[in-house]
């Protein structure tokens, strides 16, 4: 195999080399369990989490004894959503979502309703963001939590959060903020954006995989959640089970990293990402961007090729890896929620591609990308027997 070129950032990003090196004592002569409190074994474990701890509360604004490890996003969205409704079961038992999360919310969600909570699910507009007005008369004196992503994983999308969590905080509800594709990407920060329980994730984030974090406020207000894993009481009892120490202190690394330097690679990968779009845009016709362009990752592109299946273009460029949609949501069957919730049609989101770039993607890389989907794209349209007449349907309806 030639040349490959990584495209698909919003799934899994690479592990840092810094982090990896950091890591790797922590497998081998620094083994201890940080809950061994007897020995230089295990002082020297608790001290290296201590200080990820720190590492990963200083990047949005926490204090360390605010933070949660946990075994990855997944299960920070379930410790905190699942955790509150536990927590407010006698004074609440209405929830506030909406239908561009990912599935470890919305999964969370309907196992609540089973169980009786009520839950409001809200639509987003045509550039995939929900409606403040819209948050604020959903809420009613029975609902807990509010739980809105920061950024989506498929489109990009950033929801107004700090708009959000002063709502939440005037109403006296708690709000949950799945963040797994802002940390380490843009400034986000518990104490501006109002924000209670935060999700995240160090695969997202250049750190390794089976290694999450969730912030839970100690004060103003302090946040109560019910723990949903029993056992040796770890992590303040909020998350029982030997600590993942080399993925831990990774992670730490990882977010350590992301504070120095992402102001830097966020204008760098909005650079590279813009001169893809530019070259896109400008080459084929027919082309969507999914998504809005002004509040988005910078890293982010969605996009949909009229008349062109979305998996026969991977099938045609199959050393870039790219994405239909969400690599999270395996078990889910067509057309992804979140392209449905934009008021896609299903022929266009079956047309739809997801790019996410990354750390260590080059322009050389982007120009090539860039040069094969157009060069894939005109040939599909060119083999498509209805691509000539589907084009002159959109130009016309685009020119009334
Ligand atoms: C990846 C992702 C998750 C799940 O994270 P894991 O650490 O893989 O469990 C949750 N929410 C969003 C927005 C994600 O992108």
């Amino acid at each position: 195999m030639g040349r490959r070129v990584y495209l698909d950032h919003h799934a899994t990003t690479p592990v840092d080399p810094r982090v990896v090196e950091i890591m790797l004592p922590y497998f081998t002569e620094k083994f201890g369990n940080p809950a061994s409190r007897q020995h230089h074994w295990g002082w020297e474990a608790e001290q290296a989490v201590e200080r990820a701890r720190r590492q990963v509360a200083g990047l949005i604004g926490a204090r360390p004894e605010e933070i949660v490890f946990t075994s990855g996003a997944t299960e920070s969205c379930n410790l905190a959503i699942k955790g509150a409704a536990e927590a407010c079961a006698g004074r609440g038992d209405h929830l506030i979502t909406v239908a561009t999360e990912h599935r470890a919310v919305l999964d969370c969600c309907r196992r609540l309703e089973r169980r009786g909570v009520r839950v409001s699910l809200l639509g987003v507009d045509r550039d995939g963001l929900v409606d403040l007005v819209e948050i604020e008369r959903a809420i009613t004196p029975r609902t807990f939590l509010i739980s809105v992503m920061y950024a989506n994983n498929e489109i990009g999308v950033i929801q107004p959060v700090r708009e959000i969590g002063r709502i939440a905080r005037e109403r006296g509800v708690f709000f949950h903020c799945d963040a797994t594709q802002a940390v380490g990407r843009i400034p986000v920060d518990v104490e501006a954006d109002c924000i209670d329980l935060l999700s995240f994730s160090a695969h997202k984030m250049y750190g390794p995989k089976g290694v999450g974090a969730l912030y839970v406020r100690s004060r103003n207000p302090r946040v109560g959640i019910v723990p949903q894993m029993d056992g040796g009481g770890h992590e303040r009892g909020l998350r029982s089970g030997t600590l993942n120490v080399p993925g831990i202190v990774g992670f730490g690394e990882a977010c350590a990293i992301a504070q120095r330097e992402m102001a830097e690679e966020a204008a760098r990968l909005r650079r590279l990402r813009d001169r893809l779009l530019e070259r896109l845009l400008g080459e084929l016709e027919l082309v969507r961007v999914n998504g809005s362009m002004e509040r988005r990752l910078p890293g982010n592109l969605s996009l949909s090729f009229a008349g062109v299946d979305a998996a026969g273009l991977m099938r045609e460029l199959r050393e870039i890896a790219l994405s239909s949609g969400s690599a999270c949501s395996s078990a889910e069957e067509g057309p992804s929620h979140v392209l449905r919730a934009l008021g896609l049609d299903e022929a266009t989101a079956r047309s739809t591609i997801r790019i996410g770039l990354g750390r260590f993607n080059t322009e050389e890389e982007i120009e090539y990308a860039a040069g094969r989907l157009v060069e894939a794209v005109r040939r599909l349209r060119e083999l498509s027997p209805v691509y000539a007449l589907l084009k002159e349907r959109l130009e016309a309806g685009q020119s009334t």
